[in-house]
């Protein structure tokens, strides 16, 4: 068999008739999409995921089986049917008038081929295994990892160094890093991390991660910075702005979502006035990721219709607390508390003290999503004393409520 020919169709506008309204639409039908192309899908049935695009009116749907006017003005038709009858005769009308034609059901039949493809900012790389999807998809992968490694080479090294002078400003992208769990930062967030010239870090953050930067990228450890918790902010976001001032690509790592109980805001805040440019890329939250790594889901129907996070760090009595702690001993849902433990006895004293049930399910988990995770299960009126106890150390979430239970059998 001779050699597929390879091409970028630019679909903007351009008409493309998906047949079929299964799995294989399914997963066809949002790169088409991406690429702006003006997609008729026609089936008699669609998947939910389908029915989804027609809703958001990004598609047009024709609720039948096909028919041969249906490539008017096709530019290329995808085939997503397993009825080789049915699809044989769509394919035939495509080549009478000169359309590409893709086959789900028989890549031998078909005219043209969907290839492997990833995709690294502007660069698009496609790969056609010859007849074997896998190895088209592990060739993918390979280039893939490659790419990610080029763009992590220092400025200097690139082969348009000229063009990024040393007088640039840099930038800062505050990236959450998820619960603990190497595995539950996001795509992004990954990235970002290995393109970065300087990576600024907490305490939280997963150390696994650190493993795989570059030997050459200057790593700060935030918690070791000397001072109390308000000037060693001041001196984060002076690292930050310095570097980016300087040139650098700073990532500011942060345990879970930068913008919970992170001190995101304040990074972002100094960032705009030094004129740095900032993006965030938000992270899996300890909040809603420890009690699930306990097999608590934090709503769960019939059960809990509310989960609400809130610090614990000041004592409910503290003159500086901004919790309402009586207005939260009068809802019904789950409540999820960061940074609890010390006050665990207050806390749960004042929430029973405004009449939320001694009995209600309490449960804390330490490190949570990390090796070293423990979970203990208790009510609200012992759950102090047991975390005392069992010797609970912080990082730790406490949750609170009928969802503690409700995946128990
Ligand atoms: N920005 C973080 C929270 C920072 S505040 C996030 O979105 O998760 C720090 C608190 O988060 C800790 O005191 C603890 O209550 C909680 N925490 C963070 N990681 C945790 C983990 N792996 N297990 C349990 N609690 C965790």
């Amino acid at each position: 068999m001779t050699s597929p020919y390879p091409l970028g169709l630019r679909l903007d506008g351009r008409r493309v008739v998906v047949v079929g309204g299964g799995a294989v639409a399914t997963r066809r039908v949002p790169a088409l999409l991406d690429a702006g192309a003006d997609v008729l899908l026609v089936a008699p049935e669609l998947t939910p995921a389908l029915r989804a695009h027609v809703n958001a009116d990004r598609l047009r749907w024709a609720p039948r089986r096909f028919a041969p006017e249906d490539l008017d003005g096709a530019w290329l038709v995808q085939v997503a049917i397993d009825d080789p009858i049915a699809a044989a005769s769509v394919s035939a009308v495509a080549a009478e008038r000169r359309i590409f034609c893709v086959r789900a059901d028989d890549r031998a039949a078909a005219t043209a081929w969907t290839p492997a493809v990833t995709r690294q900012g502007p660069v698009t790389v496609a790969v056609l295994g010859g007849g074997d999807p896998r190895r088209a998809m592990s060739v993918r992968d390979a280039i893939r990892d490659l790419l990610a490694v080029r763009d992590a080479a220092p400025i200097r090294d690139r082969p348009d160094a000229e063009a990024t002078s040393a007088a640039t400003v840099g930038r800062v992208a505050l990236v959450g890093a998820g619960p603990g769990d190497p595995e539950l930062i996001t795509v992004k967030g990954w990235r970002l991390l290995t393109e970065a010239d300087v990576v600024v870090v907490d305490r939280l953050v997963p150390g696994l991660l650190l493993d795989e930067l570059r030997p050459d990228v200057e790593l700060v450890d935030a918690s070791k910075i000397p001072y109390g918790p308000s000037r060693a902010q001041e001196e984060i976001n002076q690292i930050l702005v310095d570097r980016a001032l300087a040139g650098a690509f700073v990532v500011r790592l942060k345990g879970g979502d930068p913008y919970v109980f992170g001190r995101g805001g304040e990074e972002l805040l100094a960032c705009a006035e030094a004129g740095v440019p900032v993006t965030v890329v938000p992270g899996v939250t300890s909040s809603i990721a420890a009690p699930a790594a306990a097999g608590i889901p934090v709503t769960h129907r019939g059960v809990a219709h509310e989960f609400t996070v809130v610090s614990g760090h000041l004592a409910p009595d503290s003159p500086a607390s901004l919790v309402r702690w009586d207005a939260l001993a009068g809802l019904r849902g789950t409540l999820v508390i960061l940074m609890g433990l010390k006050n665990l006895a207050a806390i749960t004293a004042t929430l029973i003290a405004h009449g939320r049930s001694p009995r209600t399910p309490a449960a804390v988990v330490q490190e949570a999503t990390t090796g070293g995770q423990r979970v203990l299960r208790s009510t609200l009126d012992a759950v102090a004393a047991e975390a005392l106890a069992a010797d609970l150390r912080p990082p730790a979430v406490v949750v609170v409520g009928d969802v503690v239970g409700a995946l128990d059998e």
